[in-house]
């Protein structure tokens, strides 16, 4: 096929659009890839449709290859699948939601497990039906609370999106570990480096789960990685458990005047400087800090906790997040934050900078007559027989010598602090590097989860209804367009991999005399025969110096210059990516970059 520049529908942009933060974002509106529709809303040009149908096909194929089939859902929905799984209200301002002229509540989808446990039910009833792995290639929506960089967090984005269905649990691990494979092949074959990490379920459900981050600085997920191979999202790494101590020996705690130390440091330093320890100075890390937070349910409710961490870790609310619904029996998506004053003064119990632990107890030496009903959590470092510094919950107190499991407890443990480069991996596997990634895929374990909602059973081997068990698997694929142009790319534009380029050859005439026009002509139609796609530039006033800017810009890897050279019979070609050129005889040029590409 041959693109001719001259009626192409596009205006490459010689600016930098204001709105673009990250340059992939820059570089897909600059040369004529997309256009912003709305706040993470876009529409594709031709030359994006073609990169876009080409990422498409990669995963199309991948998918087809480990058996799994396609079919299309629709993105209109109605709502009441989604209110069987609880989903309608547990996705939160996420949701796109609307009415039809009778009403009646429709929304369009973030994702789809209930259609397809649906179909699975509509048409399978037996065991010897499965296993079977259905996927679509669709336009997904999320309401997402910051639309950013372009193509990487939009309201409206295309995923491939697909399903297993499994007898057992044994079904489901292959089913698992195929699609694992099919994504490590996906982005093996985009030239795109992804390292699979363990992550939390989150609000999907299910068990065990897997992120494929693409590691970049803009990346808005942190992973850590240990020498030894451990991987995994802050939001799911699992905290190396000290050993419990034994306190039958430990000193009764006591409870000490600490005028104006509302905070670990101003702490710290009263303590040394009034009741100084004998061995070594007091640190933050002897300190117990107990850090108010409010949940914010998907209905909008506010839920306070208080969380105990030591006094020399901040808190991660993202890992909060992630690991929070279980401990306030509420499903869905829970956002975390700092709890404000007039949260505070619901609570006479909590002294601002003085709080202690044990919120839910009694407790005659922490000064918690009758309690606050507040759920309070620690962090798992707080174990039985440790011994803490920490709020009295009485304005200018502190209690020293305070000994977790003797003097206070617990209503649970979470993982609640941020993962410090350094802290050792839960596998024994070394210490732990932090790096910035994007996600580019999830595979989760769903489990019975949505088979259960929507009553998805199948007669077993003894002719028994057994509830099925699920998988559910993303990838983005937009967020790979725009992935792949983060690491392909120069100061002068786009870099594609050949691949997934918009087309083979850029062919670009240049030149005043109709003669050069007419060789680059017959060269395009010598490469189309050749089964290549061509970027014709015909445009006959515009510079040369705007036509190699054009083609540098929309990044197709080989480009040809039809132009001077062409009275001695040759024509150049051109290295995107190394900016390094040959000349060839015009006569050969078609078969030369024939097998070029084909290497
Ligand atoms: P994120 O953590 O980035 O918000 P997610 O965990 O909500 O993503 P999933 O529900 O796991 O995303 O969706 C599967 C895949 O769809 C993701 O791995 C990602 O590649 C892609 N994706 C998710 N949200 C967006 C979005 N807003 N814009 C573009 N792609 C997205
Ligand atoms: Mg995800």
């Amino acid at each position: 096929m041959v693109l001719r520049l001259s009626t192409l529908f596009l205006r490459t942009l010689r600016e930098d659009p204001a709105e673009a933060e990250v340059a992939s974002h820059r570089l897909l509106l600059r040369a004529g890839y997309i256009r912003r529709a709305a706040p993470g809303i876009y529409s594709w040009l031709p030359l994006g449709l073609k990169v876009l149908a080409k990422v498409e096909n990669i995963v199309r194929e991948e998918m087809d290859a480990i058996g799994a089939q396609e079919v299309h859902f629709p993105a209109l929905l109605p709502k009441e699948p989604y209110e069987a799984t609880n989903r309608w209200t547990e996705y939160g301002e996420g949701l796109f939601r609307l009415k039809d002229r009778k009403d009646a509540d429709y929304l369009l989808a973030p994702t789809h497990e209930e259609m397809f446990t649906l179909l699975v039910k509509d048409l399978y009833n037996s065991y010897k039906d499965l296993p079977l792995s259905l996927y679509q290639i669709q336009t997904k929506y999320r309401d997402e609370a910051r639309p950013r960089a372009g193509l990487l967090r939009g309201r409206e984005f295309i995923m491939k999106d697909s399903y297993s269905f499994d007898i057992d649990d044994e079904g489901l691990e292959t089913s698992y570990q195929k699609h694992r494979d099919a994504y490590l092949r996906i982005f093996g074959r985009l030239g795109l480096e992804v390292i699979p990490v363990a992550a939390t379920a989150g609000a999907m459900g299910g068990s065990k789960s897997e992120e494929f981050l693409h590691p970049t600085e803009i990346g808005e997920d942190t992973f850590v990685v240990s020498d030894g191979g451990y991987a995994a999202n802050v939001e799911a790494v699992t905290t190396v458990v000290p050993a419990e101590i034994d306190f039958t020996d430990a000193p009764a705690a006591d409870v000490r005047d600490t005028p104006n130390t509302p905070t670990i440091e101003t702490l710290v330093d009263h303590a040394n400087a009034e009741l100084p320890r004998q061995d070594r100075p007091w640190t933050a890390a002897d300190t117990l800090k107990n850090v108010v937070l409010a949940a914010v349910l998907p209905s909008g409710e506010r839920v306070l906790v208080v969380i105990g961490v030591p006094g020399d870790r901040n808190v991660d609310l993202k890992r909060i997040e992630a690991n929070i619904a279980g401990h306030l029996s509420v499903g869905g998506e829970v956002a975390v934050e700092a709890a404000t004053d007039e949260d505070l003064k619901k609570h006479p119990g909590l002294v601002k900078g003085y709080i202690g632990p044990g919120l839910s107890l009694d407790s005659a030496v922490l000064g918690t007559e009758g309690s606050t009903g507040i759920p309070y959590l620690v962090d798992p470092r707080i174990v039985s027989g440790t011994t803490w510094v920490t709020g009295a919950n009485v304005s200018g107190k502190h209690v020293f010598g305070l000994v977790a499991g003797r003097d206070f407890g617990w209503d649970g443990v979470i993982e609640s602090v941020e993962v410090r480069e350094g802290d050792e991996a839960p596998d024994g596997s070394g210490p732990l590097r932090t790096q910035r990634g994007i996600e580019m895929g999830h595979i989760f374990q769903l489990g019975r989860k949505y088979a259960e909602a929507l009553h998805l059973k199948v007669l077993d081997q003894n002719g028994k209804l057994t509830t099925v068990t699920m998988g559910s698997y993303g990838v983005g694929v937009t967020r790979a367009v725009a992935a792949l142009v983060e690491s392909n790319r120069d100061e002068k534009g786009i870099i594609w991999p050949r691949n997934v380029a918009p087309a083979d050859i850029h062919l670009v005439a240049t030149g005043k005399g109709d003669e050069v026009f007419a060789a680059a002509e017959q060269l395009a139609g010598e490469l189309e025969k050749q089964g290549l796609s061509v970027i014709y530039d015909d445009r006959q006033k515009v510079s040369p110096g705007v036509k190699f800017g054009d083609a540098e810009l929309i990044g197709v890897p080989t480009i040809v210059v039809v132009g001077r050279g062409l009275a001695d019979g040759l024509v150049e070609v051109k290295d995107r990516a190394s900016g390094t050129s040959e000349n060839v005889a015009v006569a050969e040029a078609a078969t030369h970059l024939r097998a070029l590409i084909s290497a």
